[in-house]
């Protein structure tokens, strides 16, 4: 462990005193650190939060052949974390080496490296943790009549003692952090580190159906896994029934590489690429050129920020990975990267060209959304299948220049992820054929589905492009609406032009914060309260986070088992449906659970809240929405940007307009 790591680590325990850093000319004295700073750094590259001490001690109850896992939580695992198994157990000679640094039992020489079977193989995890908690184990191996049992408080350990126990190992892990108080100060609400635990359960849990797993937090079970043959059962269990029922299975292989597992059918997809688990070897690994390959085998089929779906397993022989790069071993190497990525990339593509995604492919009622249920069934079917048609067409036109090529990437990816200011600039100067297709394109595609880039659809498309007819603009006294999404006006300083989502959004946002804040939002009861099937995770973040919901007019109720009833929601979100109203709230709460940088979850779902509510790009506006909408504009700060922070205006000032026209 390199000792420049400790300027960057928040150990706070061993930063030097002001004096000790003075520079004493011409003597720069090296010393060895301690054992227990030591440990201490390397307790901050393994050990960053309670999640990492879940994951580690999961991986060793497996690597000690357990059949049963229980993992026990409190207040996010930053009080207690318990994991109890009935794998192979130590006997007290080797409890105090396991809590020793650099110990293991699973390699001997360097060589061992480099054909890694096993989870564990630094040694490093126990004595890490012991470093930075107080830290209990107790075991007892099948062939012993006793356990023992040993306490370490910040790396000082008390002697071994007999005690009773069922065969098998309990770590128990309290006050996390005691000792480093700044990395204490740096974990987030028991909200979010609960949420980062359950991730890593998940991970683990997803794929080893064989081990019964628990998960209990603060006494609640969040998760009760029993062992079962076929993996969708798992994947049902942790992820709900509903996405299990769009699993289309792939497996394939080409030498001694093997890929086998789930993707899902396109209408369901993510906001995130959270729910990509990939597996290599029985590890979860983060791999993204392997995100991107599954991203890749979307392309065409999901709308653009919609993220797929997947499970996948991949078997290669040890030698052909590094799994040494990385301390938490999340990232690896591949030796032949460009290998796997087309193997993934490949055998998605054939299942789907041999899938009939056409009936699969529909409208989830859930998110059908104002501007599809205004056009006609049979016309929507004929666009539906036209998309299909085309998404085959691209999907065969890319496959032939993958192999023809050999080289994963297509290009032009880049011009996709361009700003919308970008976009807008691009497309007002040369306003033509390309965008009015795409407008077609776009409003005939459920919220669920997607539309065609604008790149694809010049490649793959164009031959049948038919420009829509245009309407004649809805005019209001204070400016007219264009291509059903654009408002054009004018102010003192020029032309504006105005995306009407991104403005209705910022002035609902403005309105449902008001409301929420003086606690005055207008609630719809149901007559018979609706009861709603979520992930086991969700149901948990649902009921722990019942006053929050409240606030925001949901009141749910815990139902049993994988079940919460929902009686009442916000009005203004009625066009939705209770249940997948419910559903995306709580994903976001998940969600924001994840990722370190939310602050504030109550103002990410106003944010959500406002965006579902408002209307749409493609909703032809009566003249006197128009008008409300403009007068709003003036009533609210800040107009300028959506809660998003995309601008809601682009204005073309009288001097600019000039400029174009050669006017000076
Ligand atoms: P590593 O897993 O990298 O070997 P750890 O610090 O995680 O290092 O564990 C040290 C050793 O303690 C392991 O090699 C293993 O022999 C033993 N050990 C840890 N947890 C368990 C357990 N749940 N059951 C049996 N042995 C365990
Ligand atoms: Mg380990």
């Amino acid at each position: 462990m390199a000792a420049h790591e400790a300027n960057r680590l928040d150990l706070g325990q061993h930063s030097p005193t002001p004096d000790s850093r003075l520079p004493i000319p011409g003597s720069r004295v090296i010393r060895q650190l301690p054992q227990s700073v030591v440990n201490k750094i390397a307790a901050g590259e393994v050990i960053e939060r309670p999640a990492s001490v879940v994951k580690e001690l999961l991986e060793n109850a497996l690597d000690a052949g357990s059949t049963r896992i229980d993992v026990s939580l409190g207040q996010g695992g930053l009080d207690l974390i318990r994991v109890t198994d009935n794998g192979c157990g130590l006997s007290p000679e080797q409890m105090p080496l396991a809590l020793a640094s650099h110990a293991t039992s699973k390699i001997h020489d360097a060589d061992d490296l480099f054909h890694v079977a096993t989870f564990g193989f630094r040694g490093e995890a126990l004595a890490s943790i012991a470093e930075v908690s107080h830290l209990r184990l107790r075991s007892r191996t099948h062939d012993s009549e006793q356990a023992a049992e040993i306490e370490v408080i910040g790396g000082k350990s008390s002697p071994l003692t007999p005690c009773g126990a069922a065969p098998g190992t309990m770590l128990e892990i309290r006050n996390l952090f005691f000792n480093t108080p700044v990395r204490r100060k740096f974990m987030r609400a028991s909200q979010t580190e609960i949420g980062h635990c359950s991730e890593a359960f998940t991970r683990i849990a997803l794929t080893h159906e064989r081990v019964h797993f628990t998960l209990r937090h603060n006494d609640r079970t969040i998760f009760d896994l029993p062992p079962v043959a076929d993996w969708r059962d798992r994947i049902a269990a942790l992820c709900g029934r509903d996405l299990e029922r769009s699993l289309i299975p792939i497996t394939s292989g080409d030498g001694d590489v093997q890929l086998q597992g789930y993707v899902c059918d396109p209408q369901q997809s993510r906001s995130n690429n959270r729910m990509q688990y990939v597996f290599l070897n029985g590890r979860h690994i983060r791999d993204r050129s392997l995100q991107h390959a599954l991203g890749e085998a979307y392309r065409g089929l999901l709308l653009h920020g919609r993220f797929p779906i997947g499970f996948l397993r991949l078997q290669m022989p040890a030698e052909y990975v590094d799994v040494n790069v990385h301390p938490t071993k999340l990232e690896v190497r591949f030796q032949d990267s460009g290998r796997i990525y087309s193997l993934v990339l490949g055998t998605i593509r054939k299942k789907f060209l041999a899938t009939d995604l056409t009936a699969k492919v529909r409208i989830n009622p859930g998110d059908n959304d104002a501007e599809t249920a205004a056009l006609d069934p049979a016309a929507l079917e004929q666009h539906r299948r036209d998309l299909v048609d085309w998404a085959k067409g691209a999907l065969e036109a890319s496959s032939a220049e993958l192999n023809a090529q050999g080289s994963p990437l297509v290009a032009g990816t880049a011009v996709l992820e361009e700003d919308s200011q970008g976009v807008l600039d691009l497309q007002f100067e040369r306003a033509g054929s390309e965008q009015l297709q795409l407008n077609t394109l776009d409003r005939s595609w459920p919220a669920a589905g997607r539309a065609p880039s604008p790149l694809m659809a010049q490649a793959g498309a164009l031959a049948h492009a038919r420009p829509a007819p245009v309407a004649a603009p809805s005019i209001s006294h204070l400016g007219f609406q264009v291509h059903n999404r654009y408002l054009v006006t004018q102010t003192d300083e020029g032309m504006v032009v105005i995306d009407q989502h991104a403005l209705h959004e910022r002035i609902l946002y403005e309105q449902v914060r008001a409301k929420v804040m003086g606690g005055k939002m207008e609630t719809q009861r149901l007559l018979v309260p609706e009861p709603v099937t979520l992930p086991p995770n969700e149901v948990a973040a649902a009921l722990e986070n019942k006053a929050l919901l409240a606030q925001l007019g949901m009141e749910v109720e815990p139902f049993g088992g994988d079940t919460v009833l929902l009686s009442s929601y916000p009005a203004m979100l009625a066009n939705l449906g209770p249940a997948e109203m419910l559903r995306q709230v709580v994903d976001q709460i998940v969600a924001g659970g994840k990722s370190p940088d939310r602050r504030d979850l109550l103002n990410d779902l106003l944010n959500m809240i406002a965006c579902k509510a408002a209307i749409k790009a493609g909703d032809r506006l009566a003249p006197e929405e128009i008008t409300a909408l403009l007068e709003q504009r003036e009533h609210y700060q800040d107009t300028h940007h959506c809660p998003h922070g995309r601008p809601t205006a682009l204005v073309f000032t009288r001097e600019e307009l000039d400029r174009r026209f050669k006017r000076t």
